[in-house]
């Protein structure tokens, strides 16, 4: 084990000890039956901080023949009742546990996340960290409490219903909250008696690995969660393929949604798919402008705007335009782009070459189709992939950078007439994860929200998530709601048991 020559440039500013020795021990390997080994083909990729592009560890690249041996664990575990078997209660207390520790390692994993996907440390520490610690807890209280029905059945009968654990949960996460996504896939699959077998976004890794040694500290048997780290075509299409996984969990692209829904059909796995968005968020002039002009702000820049309810499509009425697009320039500009250890830092790099080079490419498209860069407008020269935050104004919903998923600080001010005018528009797009809407008319709020075609809508606010409350897309935002107790209907399965009196 030794540490990438890089690492000292790539952790520059980290002080966490262990942080840094978590780093030193590299490659990182694969998680399967509680032990961890090489990818069987030997082969490993770089985990690259997008802050300084230094290379942070070599990652073992799993492929087929690791996944096929992660879900051979899996369903042993699975079928020797080592996790659906033992008491509900002392399900729940493994939960807490991974909890407790998520949070007694909260700098660490913070400092990770920061690295790995180049979030601001400030808000890894306030956000992603403490979240997954919530949602893990938030679990912990449900297997007690996952019931079955009696049903009216003929008096010479007797029916009831019982819940069951799906089996073997493939999940697929992406890089832009990594240990979030992390906790809201594995903890309710854990909480009703499923295995895992769990696979990070090729970008972002690290949070993931650490997950799955803290979860093995809690004492969780071997081969109840895997995990595979590697690339999606390989790693991912096999989980996604895989004849004896019983349950796909995706949050990703669109485009890949669909392959994964395509690689389902094999042995008819349970699919769930959150994907992406292109959310409105919408303006009435009589609502409190300052309030709307900050959270509008967050809604788009909010981790650099890779976010699948990033409010991207900032929809004001027509009187107020001018004065609002003004005052979204001034908030941008406050906005501080730069290195995510500062603790002044708000916006940090996008998380890849890849994906710096696709946002650049939606800055041409936008001047391209006529619509005026009313700030940033361009990327930060230098090392790292950071650009500036950037408001067009002038869009028309038909315009690309109005219809595409950016994923990066990209937001498009346009305009509308009336209430109908905005619902139409807001409603005009393939997707449908999330929507806001802004007035102090409480009827108009609620009618406009209800009008809404997205799974969450926010009035007089923008963003934010509580694994108290399910989460999800309208059209080819995906389908299934994670969160809340409906991620119970998704990792369970009802069966109906008759009796003979
Ligand atoms: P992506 O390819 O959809 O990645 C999501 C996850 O799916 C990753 O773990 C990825 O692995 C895996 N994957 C990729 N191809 C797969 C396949 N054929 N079978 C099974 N798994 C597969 O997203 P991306 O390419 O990183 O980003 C592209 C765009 O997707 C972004 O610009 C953004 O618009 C959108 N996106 C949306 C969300 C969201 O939360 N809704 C999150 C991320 C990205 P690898 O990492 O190894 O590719
Ligand atoms: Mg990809």
């Amino acid at each position: 084990m030794a540490a990438v020559p890089s690492l000292e440039r790539a952790v520059a500013g980290i002080k966490t000890r262990a942080t840094i020795n978590f780093l030193r021990d590299s490659p990182k390997k694969l998680l399967i039956n509680g032990q961890w080994v090489a990818a069987k083909s030997g082969k490993t990729f770089e985990s690259i901080n997008p802050a300084n592009e230094e290379i942070l560890a070599l990652i073992a690249e799993g492929d087929k023949a690791d996944v096929d041996a992660a879900v051979t664990s899996a369903r042993r575990a699975f079928d020797e009742s080592k996790w659906s078997s033992i008491t509900p209660h002392q399900r729940s207390r493994y939960l807490y546990k991974i909890a407790d520790l998520i949070e007694q390692n909260a700098d660490q994993l913070a400092e990770l996340e920061s690295l790995d996907n180049g979030k601001p440390l400030a808000i890894a520490k306030l956000a992603d960290i403490p979240g997954a610690a919530r949602t893990f807890r938030y679990y912990a209280g449900w297997p007690t409490k996952i019931y079955g029905e009696t049903n009216p059945s003929d008096p010479s009968t007797f029916n009831y219903t019982i819940r069951e654990p799906v089996g073997v949960c493939g999940q697929i996460i992406p890089w832009n909250f990594p240990l979030s996504m992390a906790s809201w896939k594995v903890a309710p699959a854990l909480a009703c008696g499923n295995t895992i077998v769990l696979k990070p976004a090729e970008q972002t890794p690290l949070s993931a690995i650490r997950l799955g040694e803290l979860i093995q500290e809690a004492g969780v048997p071997d081969g109840v969660v895997n995990i595979i780290t590697g690339f999606g075509p390989g790693a991912g299409s096999s989980i996604a393929e895989h004849p004896d996984v019983d349950k796909v969990a995706f949050t990703g692209s669109t485009e890949v949604g669909k392959l994964i829904l395509q690689a389902s059909a094999g042995n008819l796995k349970r699919v769930s798919l959150e994907l992406g968005g292109k959310s409105p968020n919408i303006i009435f002039r009589d609502s409190d402008l300052e309030a709307a002009v900050q959270s509008a702000t967050r809604g788009v820049f909010f981790n650099s705007g890779q976010v699948c309810t990033a409010g991207t499509r900032i929809f004001i009425e027509q009187p107020v335009y001018d004065e609002f697009v003004e005052r979204l320039i001034e908030q941008s500009e406050k906005m501080t782009v730069g290195d995510p250890l500062d603790e002044k830092t708000r916006l940090g790099p996008v998380v890849s070459r890849e994906q710096f080079d696709r946002v650049k490419s939606y800055l041409e498209i936008g001047k391209g189709e006529g619509a005026k860069v009313a700030t940033g407008g361009e990327a930060v020269p230098g090392a790292g992939y950071f650009v500036r935050p950037t408001i067009f104004a002038g869009v028309h919903n038909q315009m690309r950078i109005a219809r595409e998923e950016i994923f990066g600080p990209v937001g498009a001010a346009i305009a509308f007439k009336d209430e109908d005018d905005a619902i139409l528009q807001g409603n005009d797009t393939t997707y449908g994860l999330a929507a806001a809407v802004w007035t102090r008319d409480v009827s108009r709020a609620l009618k406009v929200a209800r009008a809404l075609k997205a799974g969450t809508v926010w009035i007089n606010t923008y963003g934010g998530a509580d694994p108290i409350s399910p989460f999800g897309g309208y059209k080819q935002s995906g389908f299934g709601r994670e969160l809340g107790v409906h991620s119970l209907d998704l990792y369970t399965q009802i069966k109906s048991v008759y009796v003979k009196l």
